[in-house]
């Protein structure tokens, strides 16, 4: 049956066209195909080493999971204030930080709006403002991953609803000076500056959320605090915006497993800080292991990954033979990244396995 009969008939036009959000693949759908027994995970950028011990022990004591939570995020919005340091009406939480960049686009953007994207960048921008029926107006990155602040001031018109930057950028790995992100606001549009990898890069925007209206910021605790599978993230508003989000989210968009996560990860704050820089550590010899294999150009990062250009030109065969060897890593099927891998810091011991594994490749 074509999409012209039967039920797609009846289902909004934008989507029926829409290409699909491509997640990491999940390594339950790999067993068959992969030998390796133990499967090393570098494609999601995902915490290696989990989330704090405390987060464990509360929930398996927890009594109340048949007590809705809390719609108005009280003691969760109170928390991440006191992580944050800027005040609790500033702040709305979500399942994931994704859940916010829906419910922003639920806000501002309807048919026919424009949403200004810089790929490559997170698929889930162009993804969810294909959702809401908006056009997405993309506005390229140059040759160094830079965004092009003049290009993003001339595309934005009577129709420009919203500006979407990832800092660090994921999958690029490198900050934009604040510079520009300052020029882009003072053109009044609203911004959403996603800093998912903040903890990692220690540079934030926060600060100017007082001084401009159109300033959001979105944040997670999926990386540093290692609670991906549990969905929590937040952003920083003017508190006339996070007052509409609160108004229009799901009421309990928050489960009460992923506060209790968020209350424990906040309590056991410096074992969490040193796991991060942990990481850090580990990104910076990973990237020294990457250059001396001679086949792989690795791009410095503020984040927990590091994107590589793969000089043979034959990323997909590489990434194919990783994931034969139980290494699974990010492959992007795009026109400008189809010669590249990201690959997520892991432990010293993933570190060790994927060079000594590229090596062998590398021979081959
Ligand atoms: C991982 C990531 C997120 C986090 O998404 P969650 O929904 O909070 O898990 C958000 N933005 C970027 C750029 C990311 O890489």
């Amino acid at each position: 049956m074509s999409e012209s009969e039967g039920i797609a008939r009846l289902i909004r036009p934008n989507l029926t066209s829409l290409g699909g959000y491509s997640p990491h693949k999940s390594p339950d759908t790999l067993k068959e195909r992969v030998q390796a027994k133990d499967i090393i995970k570098l494609d999601a950028n995902e915490n290696p080493y989990g989330c704090s011990p405390k987060v464990r022990q509360a929930l398996a004591s927890y009594s109340s999971f048949n007590i809705y939570p809390d719609a108005g995020q009280t003691e969760l919005r109170q928390l991440l204030s006191g992580y944050t340091g800027i005040g609790a009406e500033h702040i709305v939480a979500g399942s994931g930080s994704g859940d916010l960049i829906d419910l922003i686009l639920r806000l501002f953007v309807g048919p026919g709006d424009e949403v200004i994207n810089c790929p490559p960048t997170f698929d889930l921008y162009r993804f969810e403002t294909g959702i809401s029926g908006g056009r997405l107006i993309q506005v390229p990155r140059d040759e160094n991953f830079a965004i092009d602040v003049g290009a993003i001031k001339s595309a934005i018109n009577s129709k420009t609803k919203l500006v979407f930057l990832s800092n660090p950028n994921n999958p690029t790995g490198a900050l934009t000076p604040q510079e520009g992100i300052i020029a882009i606001l003072d053109t009044g549009i609203p911004v959403v500056v996603d800093e998912a990898y903040y903890e990692f890069s220690g540079q934030t925007v926060v600060p100017l959320v007082n001084r401009y209206q159109n300033l959001m910021v979105l944040r997670t605790f999926s990386k540093w605090a290692g609670l991906a599978g549990l969905r929590v993230g937040y952003g920083i508003f003017p508190p006339e915006i996070a007052d509409w989000l609160l108004k229009i989210k799901l009421p309990y968009n928050v489960n009460v497993a992923a506060l209790v996560a968020v209350r424990e990860s906040l309590e056991d704050i410096d074992y969490l800080r040193e796991r991060v820089k942990d990481i850090i550590t580990e990104r910076e010899r990973l990237f020294g292991g990457l250059e001396k294999l001679g086949f792989l150009k690795p791009y410095p990062s503020r984040a927990n990954f590091i994107l590589c250009s793969v000089l043979d030109s034959n990323a997909p065969k590489l990434y194919q033979k990783l994931e034969e060897k139980g290494i699974l890593v990010r492959y992007f099927d795009t026109p400008r990244l189809e010669n590249y891998i990201r690959l997520s810091v892991g432990k010293p011991e993933h570190t060790d396995a994927l060079i000594q594994a590229l090596k062998q490749l590398g021979e081959e």
